[in-house]
């Protein structure tokens, strides 16, 4: 048995097993359940295969405009493509440790480099920017399949605890709690957000524990005291036993769940609406459970099937939209059209692509035909999912978003063709209900045409997420720039305040349901921007209600004033930082 001692920051015991999350690394280490491991070798073998076509494309590109000499450079990473100590040796990593192969690839590439340290000479440390460029297209065309840290969070295992590096609100947001017991991690002291997010979750956890992430293996049995401030490796029987104990003597308190229905206000009671962000109808429990008045952005492309199947017809959606009604009920449901690019609604329903997909056209698409652009040119398809949504709103409280709008006349066209399949309603004889329809303003474009768009729809929604990529042109899953990736950013915040100030001059609502929202910090400050209205993974739901008791909207108004007279990041991160922490040493507590 072994003790690594931290702080304690929310009480209770647990026993589970190590599910290893490494964040700083930019490179994520999951845990792999048996069941996934097929999965995980297919998503490495495919990832190999998308990067010999792209080089393939690539080296024929610069051939033709270069010459056959700079075409050759790529040579060299072709050929290491198929060398065993790549692909073959991740495969091998991915089945021996059970871990996820972004970081089986991680782990190739640290070795490449431990060998080629050890030899001076100069033409093999060339070699290395090879190996460095390869891994990061690898894990590139990883992160184009399916599975994101959300996803994989969500297939943990049953009795996990997870082991973290730093765990920020948004990540934490998409854990499935009911299955992750309790946390541990490297960083931190009784930080805010760690702290309040712990006990608002009711799990143990123990902070500030330096290299836990690295100590622990994925899989071991651990047990997380967070009364005794420690993480116990090979746990004896003796110690098994009263995490079992305590497990047995929590059961969910009745002031608990009342205190989780309660709609959120500020210190001072102005109303705050949380919605929640769903992508399966199943997350409806998880919405409600964590206190969602009602869903916010439900992510209706996750309906697509995989590779090969059937788009749901008209009927089957209709069951669907209609069993998450009536299941909110009386809360609204907000269902965003599908927002899903070309490429990725061709390798869904199996339509043939046509052509070779180069890596610059498959990145390009996200900012080409996707979202309701891309629905306007599939009339058949949109047309019975908007019957869907119109037949389903009988049951209850439904509005229709479109995503990805960049203009009026987009917006005008799908009206056009909603009147078309409401007329195709009436001529079946079903009545028609009439449907709140809103936007999406996630295109810089939108922002700029927010008085214009207000006046032909009944609500926005803000997504930040699309919004900071294209407003800052960085491309969050690039790494070299990721970092400019900024929500704080002056040109975020004057887009949030122009959206903001065209929805009230038409008095229509506006929501923001970006994964900022998740941020306690941010949401403050977008409060103090004037916001009222935000929708949010679930799991962020109940920090956020806390976080905004604790502050008057006079306080945030004011904080929002000084930031946004500020010119730089830096500067606007130290003034909130200062207002969060000078409220919360006066409201006391926060540990
Ligand atoms: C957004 O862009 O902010 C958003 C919520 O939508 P998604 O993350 O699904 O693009
Ligand atoms: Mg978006």
């Amino acid at each position: 048995m072994q003790r690594l001692t931290g702080i304690g920051v929310s009480p209770g015991v647990v026993s589970g097993r190590a599910v290893i999350l490494i964040q700083r690394a930019h490179v994520l280490r999951y845990q792999i359940t048996a069941a996934r491991l097929g999965h995980e070798l297919d998503r490495l073998e495919e990832s190999r295969a998308r990067a010999r076509r792209q080089l393939v494309d690539i080296r024929a590109r610069v051939a033709r405009r270069r010459g056959p000499e700079m075409a050759a450079l790529f040579d060299a990473q072709l050929l290491m493509l198929d060398d065993p100590m790549l692909v073959p040796r991740a495969a091998h990593i991915v089945r021996e440790q059970r871990v996820n192969a972004e970081w089986a690839v991680q782990q190739v590439f640290h070795e490449f480099c431990a060998v080629f340290d050890e030899v001076a000479d100069p033409y093999l440390r060339e070699r290395t920017g090879d190996v460095a460029d390869l891994v990061g297209r690898l894990n590139m065309n990883l992160r184009q399949g399916a599975s994101t840290p959300r996803d994989l969070l969500r297939e943990l295992e049953e009795a996990s605890v997870l082991i973290a590096d730093e765990l920020t609100p948004s990540l934490a947001a998409q854990v499935d709690w009911t299955k992750v017991r309790g946390f541990a991690t490297d960083a931190g002291s009784r930080t805010y957000h760690t702290a309040i997010l712990a006990r608002s979750l009711e799990v143990p956890a123990v902070v500030g524990l330096h290299d836990a992430s690295r100590r622990i293996a994925p899989g071991q049995l651990v047990v997380i005291d967070g009364e005794g401030s420690e993480v116990i490796l090979e746990p004896t029987d003796e110690v098994l036993a009263r995490a079992a104990r305590h497990a047995d003597d929590r059961r969910p308190s009745v002031a608990v769940d009342h205190e989780r229905r309660r709609p959120a206000t500020t210190a001072d009671g102005v109303r705050i609406r949380l919605d929640a962000n769903i992508e399966f109808p199943d997350d409806l429990a998880a919405a409600r459970y964590a206190g969602a008045e009602g869903i916010g952005l439900y992510r209706s492309e996750f309906l697509l099937p995989g590779a090969g199947g059937d788009v749901p017809g008209e009927d089957e959606q209709y069951e669907i939209y209609r069993g998450m009604v009536e299941g909110m009920a009386p809360g609204p449901v907000t269902v965003r059209t599908f927002d899903v690019d070309e490429h990725q609604l061709a390798s869904r329903s199996g339509e043939p692509l046509g052509g070779g997909w180069a890596a610059d056209q498959e990145r390009g698409s996200r900012r080409g035909l996707r979202g309701l652009r891309l629905s306007l040119t599939r009339p058949e398809l949109f047309q019975a999912q908007v019957r869907a949504l119109m037949r389903a709103a009988r049951h209850g409280p439904l509005r229709i978003m479109f995503p990805f709008v960049s203009g009026v006349e987009q917006l005008r066209e799908a009206r056009r063709m909603l009147a078309e399949a409401a007329a195709d309603l009436a001529r079946r004889g079903e009545p028609v209900p009439s449907v709140p329809v809103g936007v999406m303003i996630e295109i810089p474009a939108a922002v700029y045409t927010a008085d214009f768009l207000a006046r032909e729809v009944d609500f926005f929604t803000i997504g930040t997420n699309d919004l900071i990529q294209y407003c800052l042109a960085v491309d969050r899953a690039d790494e070299r720039v990721s970092r400019l990736y900024e929500p704080l950013h002056p040109a975020i915040l004057r887009m949030i305040v122009m959206v903001r100030r065209a929805a009230v001059r038409r008095r229509i609502p506006v929501s923001l349901c970006g994964e900022m929202a998740s941020d306690p910090a941010l949401l403050t400050l977008l409060v103090g921007l004037g916001l009222t209205e935000f929708s949010m993974t679930p799991g962020a739901i109940p920090v956020a209600k806390q976080v905004l008791a604790e502050f008057r909207s006079d306080e945030l108004r004011a904080l929002a004033r000084r930031v946004l007279r500020l010119p730089t990041i830096d500067e606007i991160e130290r003034e909130l930082t200062a207002a969060v922490g000078r409220l919360s040493l006066t409201s006391g507590g926060r540990g």
